[in-house]
This record gives structure tokens, sequence and C-alpha cells, in this order.
């Protein structure tokens, strides 16, 4: 599809894609609750002629649209999620920090533009393939819970992944940027553990501490960390602490693990630990735990070819351009967090992008970088998780970001909520949108580039193929 057809037919659009966005940015819904935005994305999936499959892997809010032309070979799946954060409910396109909803959520991770995009990109392919009248078929996936309940792992346990011939996505940033290299797997468990209330002044001899447990196996994991892989990390929430009173020992006491090493094997052996700790804790004050399993996700598999297709698609397709009023929103915005350093993976390590880059975000202060990052493509790994990983695993996978933060923003902030929220998450939702679209299409009319895909990701898993983060018996888990 050439790019004067991709603007055009994005353009025919906008309107309804705007309207998506800014309603998910509303619901703002949190991760397997999603069922308003799940809604509205079904019902206009169903006007647009898609083919619905509702509910996968026991989540009611996971779907997909489908569209099949001819053979319905290739099957190129679009990836979109649409859950908000707890705590960060903010009123859009403001500059200071002010609640909409008392104690409410917000997209401070952008997914209502993430989802929008998405959806706009399969709608406009879908008549790609109904005018060219080409083989193939496109999946508008609709995955709920990726900050919390790994939705897409889940879908990945049910094989979801595994009949596409490739997968792509965006996600939300403050630069626009390919999207290369590796993250962390992650398990995630929570520790109960039951123990004895006693008057702890009184009857101390009777009680057991479920709270001394807790500690302890916190103390435990402590010394773990210096014996554990450098890319590895381990955090904890107490999510019990057993009570408000002193003067009880605390019957009841639960913490939560969230694990993450280099792959699901590494993690999965490093999570055993962690429960030997919780073993040990629970020896030390005779008191009893059990697990919940909360969630898990599988590292990254970088997929060159199709990250080289999305970053050919972002050359071509031209950038927003932003208007005074913009401009100062976003330096007024920056003003309120701290940002050093320059945007972007290339930059980190690669001297000659460094030096390219720190021109043209004029050494790091420009308030939005409202230019392409040259291509980098590494094997680096960033520190986070995503279920993307698990998709990538199943299928090759490539995603990119697109500038709808101002610079340097911190991740799940109010200032991403609010810009999210206004005409710069606008245009970068569209932009997205434009990008999805260019790559679906070559990926529908260019075999040679589905078959280089397919031999890097064949490459990849040649050692050993998707091991599944998810136990066979875990059913998803909402936080109430
Ligand atoms: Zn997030
Ligand atoms: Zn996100």
């Amino acid at each position: 599809m050439d790019t004067k057809t991709i603007l055009e037919m994005i353009d025919e659009k906008k309107d309804l894609l705007l309207e998506i966005s800014h309603q998910i940015w509303a619901f703002a819904e949190l991760s397997l609750k999603e069922v308003k935005s799940t809604a509205l994305y079904k019902e206009k999936l169903k006007e647009a002629g898609f083919s619905l499959q509702e509910g996968y892997a026991g989540i009611d809010t996971a779907f997909s649209g489908s569209f099949s032309s001819g053979s319905g070979k290739p099957v190129i799946g679009i990836l979109g999620e649409f859950d908000a954060l707890s705590g960060l409910s903010q009123k859009a396109a403001s500059t200071v920090k002010e609640e909409l909803v008392k104690n409410g959520s917000g997209h401070g991770c952008g997914h209502n533009m993430l989802g929008a995009a998405s959806f706009g990109a399969a709608l406009v392919v879908k008549k790609y393939l109904e005018g060219t009248g080409a083989d193939g078929t496109v999946i508008f996936f609709g995955c709920p819970g990726e900050e919390g309940g790994a939705g897409k792992a889940f879908m990945a346990r049910e094989g979801a992944w595994r009949t596409l011939d490739a997968a792509i996505t965006w996600h939300p940033d403050y630069v626009n940027c390919s999207v290369t290299g590796s993250c962390l797997s992650c398990i995630q468990k929570e520790y109960r553990f039951s123990g004895v209330a006693a008057h702890a002044a009184g009857d101390p001899d009777k009680g057991r501490s479920a709270l001394d447990a807790v500690e302890l196996m916190n103390i435990g994991v402590q010394y773990l960390r210096e014996h554990m892989p450098a890319t590895a990390r381990v955090h904890y929430a107490i999510t019990d602490g057993g009570g408000v009173s002193p003067n009880v020992v605390q019957p009841t006491a639960s913490v939560l693990y969230m694990v993450r090493s280099r792959d699901v094997p590494d993690t999965l052996a490093l999570q055993e630990r962690v429960d030997r700790i919780a073993e040990g804790a629970a020896l030390m004050t005779d008191t009893r735990f059990e697990r919940v399993f909360v969630d898990g996700t599988a590292d990254t598999l970088p997929n060159p070819p199709l990250e080289a297709c999305l970053y050919a698609n972002m050359q071509a397709l031209p950038l927003p351009e932003y208007s005074p009023a913009e401009w100062d929103f976003a330096a007024a915005l920056r003003k309120t967090y701290e940002s050093e350093g320059l945007p972007g993976l290339g930059a980190k390590h690669d001297p000659a992008i460094a030096e390219k880059v720190r021109a043209m975000s004029e050494n790091g202060t420009k308030a939005l970088n409202d230019f392409l990052l040259p291509y980098y493509s590494g094997e680096d790994f960033s520190p986070g998780s995503t279920d993307v990983g698990d998709v990538s695993w199943l299928t090759p996978t490539a995603q990119f970001t697109a500038l709808c933060f101002p610079a340097g923003a911190p991740g799940h902030s109010w200032q991403n909520v609010s810009c999210g929220g206004s005409s710069i998450g606008d245009k970068g939702m569209l932009w997205a949108a434009r990008v999805l679209c260019g790559a679906a299409a070559d990926l529908f009319s260019d075999p040679a580039l589905l078959d280089a895909a397919g031999a890097a990701f064949s490459r990849r898993t040649a050692d050993r193929g998707y091991v599944c983060p998810i136990p066979p018996d875990a059913v998803p888990y909402v936080i109430e």
C-alpha cells in the first residue's frame, strides 16, 4: 500500500479512532476488568464486518476480530491493549497533577492509544484486502491485563498465537523508535502465611506470627540477591501486614513477590529458590503458607526483519507536527519531573547514534522528541517485562514506539495520563496506526519478508521452544 493511500484511509477513520481512544481513556478500566472497553471494541469490530472470538483462556475481556480474504494465508495479527492503572486518575491536557475521579484509575501507560491505533490499522488492512483481493487474514487481538494478569501469556497457554505468520504492535512512549533486543521474563506469586493469634503480652507463647514469617522471608531474599545472576531482579510488596494492632500476634500476613530473569527457565529456577526461602521462614516461625500464582511472562525474542519493516514504514510516513500551544504544554509538563540522558536504546549502545540523537534532541533539551530515532537493532536487554514476549516465542513479532508523551516523562505517571488525553496523544496514535497499516500491507504483499521473519524466528527457537510461564492449572488472577 503506498503512503498516500495509507494517509487517506487512516484519515477517513480518524474521527472513529479518536472517539475510541478518548472513550477508553475515560473508562480507565483496570486489568482483567476491561468490560466497557472490550464491549466498545467488539461493537466496532462487528460493525466493520470482522468475525469475533469472545473470551480466551477463561478471560472474558480477551477477544479477537478477524477478516479473511481468498486463501486466508498469510495470517497477520495486530495486538491491542486497553487496561489502565490504579491511583492515576488525572485530568486530560493539564500541566498540574489534578485527579479527575477521586482514587480513580488512569491511562499512565497509554493503552487507550495502543488499542485504538492497532484497531485502526486492522480496519484499514481489511479494506486493503477487500480492495486488492489479496489472500490473507488480518486479526485484531484484544489483549487484556497487560499491567497485571499477563493476558497474552494466558492466551499463549491456549495456543492463541501459534497459527499466525507474524504479529506486530506498538507502544506509546516519548520517542519514535524501533524496539529491539529483549526484556526479562517475570513470574509473580503471593505467599500467604498463617499462624496463630494471641495476646502479644498476655499469651505470647501461644501465638505464631505470620508477620514474622513475612519479615524473615524478606530477609532471606535480601541474602539471595547477592547470589543470583546480575540481570535478575526480585521485588516484593507486603499485601497483608496482619492487621493494625501490635498487641495481637498477627495470624495472617502475605507478601507478593515478582521474580525476573533472562528467560522463563531461569526465572522458574530463581522462583524455586524464593519458594524454599518461604519454606524456611515458615519453619522458623512455626507457621504455614500457601502460594498463589498471580501471573508470568516470557522474555521477548527480537525479529530483525520485522523490526526493519516497521522502521521502513516509520521513515516513509510523515511524522506529526506540533503547534506552539502543544510545544508550550509539553514544556510545562516537562518542568514537573526530572529527566536526563538521551532517548532510545541505540543512543546508549552506539556512539554514532548517540551523536545524532544529541543533535536532534538539542542535547536532550527538547520538550518533544519530534524526530525519528536512527535505526538500531541489537541483542541488548531492557530490565522490564511485557507479555508481548509470550507472543514473540510463538510467532515472529516486532513492535515500535510512537511519541505520545513529553520527553523523558516517567512511565506510569500522571503526566502520561494528561498528555495521552491531549492532542499530542491523538497525533501519536494516528501516526502509529499508519505505521502498523503500512507494515501489515508489506507483510501481505511481500512473501520474501515473511520468509525472512520466519527464518529469524526459527533460528532463535531452534534450541528450545516456548516455555509457558503460566502453570497448566493457574487461573487468571483479578486484583479486587
Ligand atoms: Zn505499563
Ligand atoms: Zn504498557
